[in-house]
């Protein structure tokens, strides 16, 4: 080997060393075992499929998934015809309505938001489900079909082994404060915009 490839493993090994160092530490602190609360907001696409995933990781050890779907009325969707075939302990409730641009019925919609957090709340009342998504949550509080004190204090006062993941654009701060995790998606770029259309299976 030459001097050169040398010097450079040499310099990679160091510099693993000192990043095993960092991510040991910051193991080490890490000693509080209890559910969090993800938040994924931002108008980039990724928000439902991150949820979705998590979905999957949760039945893949087969832990109790509770899903809600507010906005997405009576539409299909990949993960749910995936999930809810096979026999998983995965309970899946969705607005029995159609989109909300579609309805223009507001308090039809907010009526069908609110049957829809019933079934929510008694999911964040229950200790043997592990993992409760609000899908697209935003929504339902930004138009005022649910109340904002009630929807944060029945998610911090969820069981302590419940994580919770709620998806949705425009997440305000309120919401930011009670989760854990927050990412925002950013929309960089999103292939509808140059006219093309959403695919089956890809966007939903
Ligand atoms: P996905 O379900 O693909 O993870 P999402 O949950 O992040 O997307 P939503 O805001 O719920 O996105 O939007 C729902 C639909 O709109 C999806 O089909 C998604 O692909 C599409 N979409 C997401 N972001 C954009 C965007 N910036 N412009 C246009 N369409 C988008
Ligand atoms: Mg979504």
């Amino acid at each position: 080997m030459s001097s050169e490839s040398q010097d450079k493993k040499s310099r990679h090994k160091s510099r693993m060393q000192n990043r095993k160092k960092i991510v040991d530490e910051a193991v080490s602190k890490a000693l509080e075992e209890r559910g969090i609360v993800i938040l994924y907001t931002g108008d980039g696409k990724g928000k439902t499929t991150a949820a979705m995933g998590t979905v999957t990781r949760a039945l893949g050890f087969g832990y109790s998934t509770v899903v809600t779907q507010f906005i997405k009325g009576t539409w299909e969707c990949g993960e749910k015809n995936l999930l809810m075939g096979a026999a998983h302990p995965l309970q899946w409730h969705q607005m029995g309505t159609d989109f909300t641009w579609e309805t223009q019925d507001f308090e039809a919609d907010k009526a069908a938001a609110m049957a829809l957090w019933e079934k929510a709340r008694e999911a964040l009342r229950d200790e043997r489900v592990y993992l409760v998504v609000l899908d697209e949550l935003t929504y339902a509080l930004n138009y005022r079909w649910l109340d904002k004190e009630e929807v944060v204090q029945a998610i911090q006062q969820r069981p302590r082994e419940q994580t919770v993941v709620i998806t949705g654009r425009g997440a305000k701060q309120y919401l930011k404060d009670v989760a854990d995790t927050v990412s925002e998606m950013c929309a960089e770029k999103h292939a509808f915009n140059t006219g093309i259309a959403a695919r089956r299976g890809i966007e939903w």
